[in-house]
């Protein structure tokens, strides 16, 4: 995983002191392991998925869910698990978790995917008290209201960590120093609080304009940050304390995992829009689905020279985007001909890069990336001489946070021989691991496509961007549409470096589910699937419903989990249609999504009949769906009324 070694953090002042030392040693890190692993090719596919998960406590009586802070204390009984590895993460309610190894380039491994997920959730809930459950969630919807963990915190805006008016500091986990220290020194450096402002959602009845009354105690001229139309959030845990799902794989070679990273990028946007599961933001239903800009926000450390609002004096470079943000470089060579965005570089580590021989196009990744200070460092890590150690580079690497990570091998041993991976981390948690399962084989299905079909959906970098803006839009995946490349199945002309790409803009159903023009993903995916040999017909029919998932989201059959719960929201007696959810639509809402993990109850116009169908054209028999027969022993009505 990043990083987490551990020591004394630094304030901010030693922090900033010591950033060119920890950047220095960290390009010279990376020059040791390109220099050995450049040319080390042959590396088996394989890949590996991340959850986040959230641990909630539900007070029946009270019609009340809360936040539980229980993750330092589960993670230490979770440490010599067998069945998995279990992180620490941004808030003690989070858990995160990864398979115990990855799995093979064997498509049946996919039989055992959502299994797998069912059982980490599970094994970390069996640690748990009565009322308190592990759910997928991508945002709680009243993070940073009033009690909204158990144990309840008040805030404290003079408290020196997140200085917030709504997130109480001791909702970060502390079984660890990272993420304080990072809290405090991204406000620290930025020299004020994190501000992030989202766009409400305005309903029949709420106030126009809509201005927010902020719990301002102390100062009251906090008043003046409420911005008409927006909530507005002050810390970062609003954005670190949200959840997602990513999945790592593993390229043959340097070579390859350049070509998949690049190839996978333009589709970043549209499996956000796809997954996306954000719409409500303390306690207000919003104008968006997705996290994306949130945490963007919520982790953004710029100083006002890099933000452009001055001129540059003590800072070096004028920063374009967020720590947090969409990548601005494609890294193989056709892919450059779409880079067409500034990528601000630290000129001194380019040189460096370059003089000792690692390419042009990898230098300029790592440079762009080392503009950033360290935001977190430990006092024991200052000083090492080990020529094994890649801890400055992974400091500066994991605090990148971007849509994809070019992830170079780890040099020290390597017995287990991990060769260079490419993560996708765009995509927002599903409630149920068969969505999570279908969107994990999404993505790797795609990489076995662009390989064995040679699709190239390379775009320019700043249409990528805007499809990112355009994906977290309200209903984006049924409304919106996206650049995309006329062609796929062209590919550059690499010696007269010309351009192949003509731009269109698609929906996300032509997409998918193709239109006259072009065949679409899914079908894409189909013919793939059509090519396998020795796979199994479970498997088989597993990843046809994954892939009709994906299709069936697409075209509206099904809801994002976003829509979900806005018309969850919407349908709730208690809802006065003024945009504000509270305590009680809350816990129904979070009830339900538990409801749905659990398969105690399927979602509205759900899978029930979308998995009879393909079941029924693929094996002739439905036994074959895990909990199906308990299911229909369930209804919405006879299990709200039982809880
Ligand atoms: P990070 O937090 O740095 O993104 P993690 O270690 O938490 O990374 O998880 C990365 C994922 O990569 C896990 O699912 C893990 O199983 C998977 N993985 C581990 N080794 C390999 C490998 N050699 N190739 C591909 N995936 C791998
Ligand atoms: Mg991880
Ligand atoms: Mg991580
Ligand atoms: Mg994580
Ligand atoms: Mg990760
Ligand atoms: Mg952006």
């Amino acid at each position: 995983m990043g990083l987490l070694s551990s020591g004394t953090p630094l304030d901010w002042t030693e922090t900033k002191k010591n950033s060119w030392n920890i950047r220095n040693s960290g390009i010279e890190q990376f020059i040791r392991i390109y220099k050995k692993f450049k040319n080390s090719c042959n590396y088996p596919f394989k890949w590996g998925d991340e959850i986040e998960f959230t641990l909630v406590r539900f007070d029946h009586d009270q019609k009340k869910v809360q936040l539980l802070l229980k993750a330092e204390q589960l993670l230490e009984k979770l440490k010599d698990s067998n069945i998995a590895f279990f992180h620490p993460e941004y808030a003690s309610y989070m858990v995160e978790s990864t398979p115990i190894e990855p799995f093979s380039f064997d498509l049946n491994t996919f039989k055992y995917l959502e299994d797998n997920m069912d059982l980490r959730r599970k094994t970390i809930e069996a640690l748990l008290d009565q009322n308190e459950h592990v759910i997928f969630l991508t945002s709680f919807p009243l993070l940073g209201c009033d009690e909204f963990t158990y144990p309840s915190y008040k805030p404290s805006s003079n408290k020196h960590i997140s200085s917030s008016i709504f997130y109480p500091d001791e909702i970060i986990f502390n079984g660890h120093p990272r993420f304080r220290t990072l809290s405090r020194n991204i406000r620290e450096r930025k020299n004020k609080n994190v501000s992030i402002y989202v766009p409400i959602f305005k309903d029949k009845n709420t106030l126009s304009p809509f201005v927010e009354k902020l719990p301002c105690p102390e100062s009251p001229e906090c008043q003046n940050l409420a911005i008409e139309d927006h909530v507005y959030l002050d810390a970062t845990g609003f954005g670190m304390g949200c959840s997602c799902l990513q999945a790592t794989f593993q390229a043959e070679s340097i070579e390859e995992a350049k070509h998949l990273y690049d190839q996978l990028l333009p589709l970043t946007p549209i499996l956000l829009a796809l997954s996306a599961s954000s719409p409500i933001w303390r306690g207000y239903l919003c104008d968006i689905d997705c996290r994306w800009n949130v945490i963007s926000a919520s982790v953004d450390d710029r100083t006002d020279e890099e933000l452009g609002h001055l001129p540059l004096k003590k800072d070096k470079y004028r920063v374009y985007k967020s720590r947090y943000d969409s990548v601005d470089s494609f890294l193989s060579e056709p892919g450059q001909l779409y880079n067409d965005i500034e990528l601000v570089k630290d000129t001194e580590f380019y040189e460096k890069l370059i003089k000792n021989k690692v390419d042009k196009i990898l230098a300029e990744h790592v440079s762009h990336l080392f503009i950033r200070d360290p935001i977190a460092i430990f006092k024991e890590k200052l000083t090492s001489d080990d020529d094994q150690d890649v801890d400055s580079f992974e400091n500066i690497q994991s605090t990148n946070w971007q849509s994809m990570r070019f992830k170079p091998p780890p040099i020290r041993d390597n017995a287990e021989k991990i060769g260079w991976r490419v993560e996708f981390r765009p995509v927002e948690l599903q409630f149920t691991s068969f969505e999570n399962s279908a969107f994990c084989a999404f993505v790797i299905l795609l990489t076995h496509a662009i390989k064995q079909f040679d699709l190239n959906f390379l775009i320019p970098i700043s249409k990528i961007d805007e499809n990112m803006e355009r994906a977290q839009k309200r209903n984006a995946c049924l409304e919106q549409k996206f650049y995309f490349r006329k062609n796929v199945f062209e590919q550059e002309d690499l010696i007269a470096k010309q351009k192949t790409c003509e731009l269109v803009e698609l929906s996300i159903d032509e997409i998918i589910n193709g239109n006259d023009e072009f065949k679409g993903l899914s079908e894409i995916l189909f013919d793939y699937l059509c090519m396998i040999e020795n796979i199994e017909a479970f498997a088989l029919c597993k990843l046809k419903q994954y892939i009709k998932l994906i299709s069936s989201r697409a075209n509206g059959t099904l809801m994002t989990p976003a829509s979900y719960m806005r018309k969850f929201v919407k349908d709730h007696p208690k809802y006065l249609h003024d945009s504000v959810v509270d305590n009680e639509v809350n816990y129904d809402l979070i009830w339900h999504i538990y409801l749905i993990t659990n398969r105690k109850i399927e979602m509205i116009n759900s899978l029930n009949v979308l998995l009879v169908i393909v079941i029924a054209a693929s094996l002739g028999s439905s036994k074959t769906i895990a909990g199906k027969e308990q299911d229909d022993d369930y209804s919405e009505e006879s299990e709200i009324n039982s809880k």
